[in-house]
C-alpha cells in the first residue's frame, strides 16, 4: 500500500486527485490530508478515507472540524505549523495542491522525509526554486510536475538528454479574454474573468489564466524544474488546450504531448509513475477536432507574461517578490480595489521597487529570506495600491 499525504485536499486538484484513489481505495494508505475554509468537504473526505490526520489551515477552524470529525478515529489539527508537521509524517507520496506561496514549507517538510512530491503548487517553485530542487537532491526526494504543461514536458523528455533540448515550448489557451477587444479589457470584471473556456480549476488560477500571469509563473516554473535558461522557453497560444507543451531538440524534431484538458492525467501520471495505468479522461478523436491552431502571444493583451522573463533574468529572490506581489494584486482585484489590467502594473512596480532596495534581491536563497521577500512584496503591494494605480 502506497502512503499519501494530499495538501489543498479540497480544492481542484485536490478533489481530482481524491477521485483517482476512491477508484483504487485498496492500494492507499491516506496520511494527512489539509484544507482550508472548506470544513465539510475536508473532515468528509478524511472519514471516508480513513486518515490519520485532517488539518485546516486556520485555526479558528478548528473546534468546526473536530465536531465534523467527531466520533471517527481521524486526528483534527489547525494551523500552518500542524500542516508542516502533517508534512513530517512518513509518506510515499505527497500531492502539493495548496494555492499560493503557503504550500512551500508544507512541500519542503515532504521533500526532507524523502517522498516523492507530485507538485501542482507551481508558487513554490517560483518562490524558491533552488531551495526546492537542492532539497530534494540533499534528502534523495524526488519532484514530480503535476501542472499539464510540465508534465507534458517531463513526458516528452523520458530517454531524452536534457543537454540535447533546444527550447521548450509551452502553450496557453489565452483564456477567458483571448477573443476580447483590447479595449474592453480594462474593465473586465472578477465573475468574467473567472470562468474558463477549457480547464474547469479553482478561481486564482482561472484568473491568472486570463491575465498570463499564470503562463509567466510556468515559464519560471520550467527553467527552474528543467534547468533550461530562460530564453530556451516559448509559449504559444493553443485555444482548443490539446497540445499541452513540445520539446524541441538540436536536431530540429519536435516531440510533443497531447492530451484532453483533463487535470486527471497529469495527477494519474505522477500518482503511477513511473508505470501507466488505466486513467478515467477522455480519449481524444482528432478527425472530430478537425483543426489545432497556434498563434503567437500579444504582449499588448498580456503585458504579465514578458514580466517572467524580467524576473528570470534578474534571479535571486526575484521570484518571491513576483509571486508575492502577484498574489496581493489578485487579492486586490478581486475585492474591486483595482482594475484587470492594472495587476500587471502594480506588479512590476513592486519589482522595481524591490529592485532599487540594495542587495534585497541578491540575498542567499534560503527559506527564511524567501518568507521574507514573500511578505516585503505584499506590503509593498498593497502601499502602491494604496497610493493609487
Ligand atoms: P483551489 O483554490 O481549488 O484549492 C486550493 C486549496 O488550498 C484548497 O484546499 C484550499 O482550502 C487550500 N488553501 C487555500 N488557502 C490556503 C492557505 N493559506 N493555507 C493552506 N491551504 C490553503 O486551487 P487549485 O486546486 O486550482 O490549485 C492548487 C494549486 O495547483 C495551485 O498552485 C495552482 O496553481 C496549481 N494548479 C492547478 C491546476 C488546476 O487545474 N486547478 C492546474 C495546474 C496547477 P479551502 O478550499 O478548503 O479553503
Ligand atoms: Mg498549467
Amino acid at each position: 500500500m502506497k502512503k499519501i499525504s494530499i495538501f489543498g485536499a479540497t480544492g481542484s486538484i485536490g478533489q481530482n486527485t481524491i477521485d483517482l484513489i476512491r477508484r483504487a481505495p485498496e492500494d492507499y494508505d491516506i496520511v494527512a490530508l489539509s484544507g482550508g475554509r472548506n470544513i465539510a468537504r475536508l473532515a468528509a473526505d478524511a472519514r471516508d478515507l480513513r486518515a490519520q490526520v485532517a488539518v485546516t489551515a486556520y485555526p479558528e477552524l478548528l473546534d468546526d472540524l473536530r465536531a465534523a470529525l467527531a466520533g471517527s478515529d481521524v486526528e483534527a489539527a489547525a494551523g500552518p505549523q500542524a500542516i508542516a508537521e502533517a508534512a513530517n509524517r512518513p509518506a510515499d507520496w505527497v500531492m502539493s495542491a495548496i494555492v499560493g506561496a503557503a504550500g512551500l514549507v508544507p512541500g519542503l517538510q515532504a521533500l526532507k522525509q524523502g517522498a516523492t512530491l507530485a507538485l501542482a503548487n507551481k508558487e513554490s517553485l517560483v518562490c524558491a526554486g533552488d531551495l526546492l530542487m537542492t532539497t530534494a537532491r540533499a534528502h534523495n526526494a524526488r519532484i514530480l510536475p503535476v501542472d499539464s504543461e510540465h508534465s507534458a514536458i517531463f513526458q516528452a523528455l523520458i530517454g531524452e538528454d536534457i543537454s540535447e533540448v533546444e527550447r521548450i515550448i509551452i502553450t496557453a489557451s489565452g483564456g477567458a479574454f483571448r477573443d476580447w477587444p483590447l479595449e474592453d479589457l480594462r474593465d473586465a470584471t472578477v465573475a468574467q474573468a473567472s470562468s474558463h473556456p477549457n480547464w474547469d480549476m479553482g478561481q486564482r488560477i482561472t484568473i491568472d489564466s486570463a491575465s498570463m500571469f499564470n503562463k509567466a509563473l510556468e515559464v519560471i516554473e520550467a527553467k527552474e524544474f528543467f534547468g533550461v535558461s530562460p530564453d530556451q522557453i516559448e509559449v504559444l497560444v493553443h485555444p482548443q488546450s490539446i497540445v499541452h507543451a513540445l520539446v524541441g531538440f538540436r536536431d530540429g524534431a519536435l516531440m510533443s504531448h497531447l492530451g484532453a484538458p483533463d487535470m486527471r492525467h497529469a495527477i494519474g501520471y505522477a500518482l503511477h509513475w513511473p508505470k501507466r495505468r488505466d486513467l478515467p479522461v477522455d480519449r481524444l478523436d482528432l478527425a472530430a477536432l478537425g483543426q489545432l491552431s497556434f498563434v503567437a502571444p500579444d504582449p499588448a493583451r498580456y503585458p504579465a507574461l514578458g514580466l517572467a522573463w524580467d524576473v528570470m533574468n534578474r534571479g535571486g529572490l526575484a521570484g518571491a517578490v513576483f509571486n508575492g506581489a502577484k498574489e496581493r494584486a489578485l487579492d486586490h482585484f478581486i475585492a474591486g480595489r483595482i482594475g484587470f489590467l492594472d495587476m500587471a502594473r502594480v506588479v512590476e512596480q513592486a519589482l522595481t521597487s524591490a529592485d532599487r532596495q540594495a542587495g534585497l534581491l541578491d540575498q542567499d536563497m534560503t527559506l527564511e529570506t524567501v518568507l521574507d521577500a514573500d511578505h516585503l512584496a505584499r506590503q509593498e503591494t498593497d502601499r502602491i495600491v494604496a497610493a493609487g494605480v
